[in-house]
């Protein structure tokens, strides 16, 4: 009954959209987001939360008071807002699902030890300003006033956006909790990857978030007319194309998720043997350690190819994000959570994409619940969820906040 609530709420939000057609695109500060935020803020009422409100950086919050009022409070939320074209459940479904367990623990007339806290991130994709986690990094204490100069793909400015949203600019940072306030924070969401179908598991417990390395990688040959013999050429683009199947190739074998988006190759002309060419690679894995040290072993693979094929190479490290593990007790909490659904042995699985728990884990324990999607699709219209799956998740969610009130109660005693 509630997971069916939950699946039209995500459809409902679906429609908040600034794309016709029944596409979905709902980004930082618009009139969407703000739209979106008060249909929320309806649904967290009527869950029977004490109270809602936008917070100085316009995520949508909703309060339910413990035993007695102000005690700190466990956060659960996800985010609101998407990429283009996107599907209606990545971070818009974990949200609804966090108001359908409040509303359940609300309707029992339990007391917890603890308040709860719903919170609809206004930023994680980072689509309109580039930068991603804007709303749970605000929260978290980690924003950067700087950002306020961020511009949108129109010149638009971070700073007016907030202004026009109806935020003061200057105030955002007053977003922060403080860690006195706060227990921890839980987050379910889809996968977004094809793991829990391929294992026939409807939910899985994370266990920590990969931090991305990027760089680019220019390889470096002799440019030359198209009439030279092969045994005279230094072809940059056929050793980078060596270079992108080695890697597939090797990765796994690693443990990384390694992916090159981007090639060019110069001069770029189509009687000219490439000179120099140049790729995008990101480069994931559970932890920072594995992540290293495989990356380490692809570079050293393409330095190979690069020497036998008398190229020349050069490394540009663009991007380093830690990696971040979920805390032990918040995890605890889940897999007692997922327990209460009938799995006792929660299958335990590594993020690679980002998530809202990556920048709230700066202020508290942070654990994450992963719902089965189909084929693993995501930031894509046919992002897709099976009702029973949500159904389970929600029971798991609830489960982990009765299981950790009774622990609460258990340390108090
Ligand atoms: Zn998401």
């Amino acid at each position: 009954m509630s997971a069916r609530t939950v699946l039209e709420r995500c459809d409902e939000l679906a429609a908040v959209s600034a794309l016709p057609d029944g596409y979905v695109e709902r980004t930082y500060l618009t009139v969407e987001h703000k739209a979106a935020n008060a249909l929320t803020a309806t649904w967290m009422t009527e869950a029977g939360m004490d109270g809602t409100w936008q917070d100085a950086a316009g995520n949508v919050c909703g309060r339910l008071e413990g035993e007695r009022p102000g005690l700190p409070a466990l956060l659960l939320g996800s985010h609101l807002d998407t990429v283009p074209q996107a599907g209606r459940y990545d971070g818009i479904l974990g949200v609804m699902i966090a108001i359908e367990v409040v509303a359940r623990i609300a309707a029992s007339g339990a007391a917890l030890p603890f308040a709860l806290e719903v919170v609809g991130f206004g930023d994680e994709e980072g689509t309109r300003f580039g930068t991603t986690l804007l709303g749970s990094r605000a929260l978290a204490g980690t924003w950067d006033p700087a950002w306020c100069g961020l511009l949108d793909a129109d010149g638009v400015s971070l700073r007016q956006a907030c202004a026009a949203f109806g935020l003061d600019p200057d105030a955002v940072g007053r977003a922060a909790r403080r860690p006195e306030d706060v227990i921890g924070y839980l987050e379910a969401h889809i996968e977004q990857g094809p793991v829990l179908e391929q294992r026939g598991r409807p939910l899985g417990l994370v266990t920590s978030i990969a931090g991305a390395r990027r760089m680019l990688v220019t390889v470096t040959g002799r440019a030359a007319h198209a009439g030279t013999p092969y045994r005279l050429r230094r072809d940059a683009l056929a050793g980078v194309s060596e270079a992108i199947l080695a890697i597939e190739s090797l990765a796994p074998e690693l443990g990384l998720i390694a992916t090159v988006g981007r090639v060019g190759a110069q001069p770029g002309a189509v009687n000219v043997v490439a000179g120099s060419a140049t790729f995008s690679l990101d480069v994931r894995a559970a932890c920072d350690p594995q992540r290293d040290a495989g990356l380490e072993t692809l570079l050293a693979e393409v330095g190979r190819i690069c020497t036998r094929r008398e190229l020349s190479l050069s490394v540009e490290h663009t991007h380093a994000a830690e990696t971040v593990h979920c805390d032990p007790a918040m995890t605890a909490v889940l897999a007692r959570g997922i327990a209460a659904t009938g799995d006792p042995a929660a299958l335990e699985l590594f993020s690679p994409p980002g998530h809202d728990a990556m920048a709230v884990a700066a202020l508290t324990g942070v654990g994450m619940l992963f719902i089965r999607c189909a084929g693993g699709v995501s930031h894509h219209p046919e992002e897709s969820v099976l009702e029973a799956d949500v159904a389970l998740a929600i029971d798991a969610m609830h489960a982990a906040v009765l299981s950790l009130a009774e622990g609460y109660g258990t340390l108090a005693a």
